[in-house]
């Protein structure tokens, strides 16, 4: 049933006109306004990050495959008139405001003449959507690279696991209308089967990370009802893994959980916690624990991320000397926070400067953080001389200390406490806590025989995520696979990867043939500042800024010979999800082109723009609507 009125509010609604402009919406995440009217948020900054894991369906009569579960018959529809909407051109988004509150917005996009209307929040994590990049019917999150099509709100790009409810538009009396149930910001959930116990299938999946858990869904998203069992050795179903560094101090684990256990229960996957693989069989299809007792499989996932490398050096072993990879880690580290605490961090990269971002913009009285690396500048290795050098004054201006081209000699301790960090040029820094951020290695080493592994330990995969055994698969962190752009084999470890990565291994464990051919995607966040990279490099020859350094506004463009490998952004709002969906489109320019400016981000938006159909959602053609033979 529907009211048949207009909400009145004591302001009149009023349409902001115009899509945000990028820089408006980054200048709101900075000052965290937009988390301020999101539920979705961090808990450390003052909000409730674990209601955006909420999972709340909607009453919705679904045009597409979401679910219609929790159908509350008594919902209330409310009729709003969306004014403003004659200003929005083609392919132009606008944030209509719907209620009283900072928050309450919808998107409104027009896409072939027609208006839609959609939740203005990603699923994600609340990040507002109308000032990012809307291409063809396909919305890009502006933090994070999730995708919706406006259309039917699908989920189209990881990290987004629930899609957004769309809400349906009409004209009267030439105005526009749009009906909005109350719970409109609700997220919402792909369909999914159920387990079937007469279906006699097993799937098992090592690893209960953001792969294993992609793949589980996956898998009940393509209408497999066999069995799934995942295997994890942690004691928790899946997290938020890349919230650990970034909210090291103040952070919960238990409140990032993916998914709750009743979804688990609801859709017959079989978690289990605490159960360690130590072995693979790959003659008789078994796994064993390291209890001794085995699982059968048919079609087996091998999904066990990295661990942290540890270096072999005196003192590594006492206590107060940590890594950082689980919630376990964490909540060991954050055992020793105290007022005046001395903080060694051994890596001036991501893991690392993370951690040390967290520890310094903390409320820790007197906190002292100490930063070490062989390198010159801080993320040298991975970004560059000059990017690195934006992120490291940002940690200067913090209060970080850098001991850099210096390295940890050795770890002083009393009473088995490591209380001094010796580094190589002789300086002694005191030490509560010494954590190294030193690189991770994948997590194999329960592989004994059968599976092909690559030089550095990662299980070597084809494009279809399979191993060298026909039918065991591979994802994540743990993958060597073929990087369609190049050709040459790549290990990537970024959290959208691990998701795209688990989704076309169950596609392909349901034998539908899908090469990986995703665009890596990652983001750092420090000082409430992120920065968000896109494609695969390991040998650029040059770094082109697009710019300014200084103002800590721009794109930088990693370049070998005329090709661009990869690209880097700092506060350039939606730029970089063009650049990236011009690389998985092959559509970039010569890096001479970008260099000389005869070729700008608009250009190449564009350039996308010119290709109908090519960024459309792919959601009437996608592997994911395929059912299962
Ligand atoms: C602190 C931190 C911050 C990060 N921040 C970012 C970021 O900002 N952006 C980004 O893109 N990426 C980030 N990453 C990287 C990202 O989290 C990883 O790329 C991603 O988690 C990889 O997913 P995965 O499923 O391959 O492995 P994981 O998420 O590591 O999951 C693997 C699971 O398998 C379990 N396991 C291992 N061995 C066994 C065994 N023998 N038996 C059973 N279970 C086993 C592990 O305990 C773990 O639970 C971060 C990583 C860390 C550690």
């Amino acid at each position: 049933m529907f009211t048949r009125r207009v909400l009145q509010f004591k302001k009149p609604a009023v349409s902001l006109g115009r899509t945000f402009s990028t820089r408006s919406t980054f200048a709101n995440i900075r000052a965290g306004a937009f988390m301020r009217s999101s539920r979705r948020v961090l808990p450390a900054l003052g909000f409730s990050l674990g209601a955006f894991y909420g999972m709340k369906h909607l009453n919705y009569s679904s045009k597409f495959r979401f679910s219609t579960q929790m159908a509350e018959a008594q919902e209330e529809f409310k009729e709003i008139e969306v004014t403003g909407h004659e200003n929005l051109g083609e392919g132009e988004m606008m944030a209509f405001q719907v209620g009283p509150k900072d928050g309450d917005k919808i998107l409104i996009a027009k896409y072939q003449g027609k208006i839609y209307a959609l939740s203005n929040f990603c699923s994600h994590f609340g990040v507002p959507l109308a000032g990012s990049v809307l291409l063809e019917d396909k919305v890009i999150c502006p933090a994070h690279n999730a995708a919706f099509s406006i259309v039917d709100g699908y989920p189209e790009y990881a990290p987004a696991l629930n899609g957004l409810p769309t809400y349906e538009t009409y004209e009267k009396d030439g105005k526009l209308f749009v009906k909005l149930p109350p719970n409109y910001k609700a997220s919402k959930q792909v369909d999914m089967a159920t387990r079937d116990e007469s279906n006699k299938a097993r799937v098992v999946i090592v690893g209960g990370g953001a792969a294993g858990l992609s793949a589980a869904e996956t898998l009940r998203q393509s209408d497999y009802t066999g069995e799934i069992i995942i295997l994890s050795d942690e004691d928790k179903t899946a997290y938020d893994r890349t919230l650990l560094s970034k909210v090291l101090v103040n952070g919960d684990a238990d409140k990032w959980l993916l998914r709750k256990q009743d979804f688990f229960d609801k859709y017959g996957i079989d978690f289990r916690t605490s159960s360690k693989v130590k072995g693979v069989n790959v003659e008789s299809n078994e796994v064993t624990l390291a209890d001794g007792t085995t699982v059968s499989y048919d079609k087996l996932l091998l999904a066990t991320g990295g661990h942290p490398k540890r270096p072999i050096l005196p003192g590594i072993d006492l206590e107060g000397v940590y890594t950082l990879r689980n919630a376990s880690d964490q909540e060991k580290i954050k055992s020793h926070v105290k007022d005046g605490l001395k903080v060694v961090i051994a890596g001036a990269s991501f893991i690392g400067f993370e951690a040390a971002a967290s520890f310094a913009s903390s409320k820790i009285e007197g906190v002292q953080v100490h930063v070490v690396d062989m390198v010159n500048t801080a993320f040298e290795g991975a970004l560059g001389k000059d990017v690195g050098g934006v992120l490291q004054k940002l940690g200067e201006d913090n209060g970080v200390k850098f001991h850099l081209s210096n390295g940890v000699k050795k770890i002083h301790g009393e009473g088995g406490k490591a209380t001094k960090v010796e580094l190589n040029n002789g300086e002694i820094l005191d030490a509560d806590i010494v954590l190294f951020g030193t690189g991770v290695q994948p997590t194999t080493q329960y592989i004994q025989e059968g599976i092909e592994l690559d030089r550095d330990g990662s299980i070597k995969v084809n494009p279809f995520l399979q191993t060298s055994a026909s039918n065991v698969y591979a994802a994540g962190d743990i993958a060597s696979y073929p990087y369609h752009v190049t050709g040459a084999r790549a290990r990537v470890e970024h959290w959208n990867h691990a998701l795209q990565q688990g989704e076309i291994a169950a596609f392909n464990i349901l034998g539908k043939d899908i090469p990986y051919d995703a665009i890596p995607f990652f983001w750092t966040r420090n000082y409430m500042k992120s920065l968000q990279y896109v494609g695969y490099t390991r040998d650029y020859d040059d770094v082109f800024v697009d710019g300014s350094l200084e103002e800590q506004k721009f794109v930088a463009y990693y370049t070998k010979g005329e090709k661009i490998q990869a690209a880097a952004a700092f506060n350039r709002g939606a730029d970089i999800h063009i650049i990236k969906e011009a690389m998985r489109l092959g559509l970039l320019p010569k890096a001479s082109e970008i260099k000389d400016g005869s070729v700008t981000v608009q250009d190449l938006k564009a350039k996308i723009l010119a290709k109908p159909g090519a960024s459309a959602c792919r959601r009437k053609s996608c592997c994911r609507n395929k059912k299962s033979s």
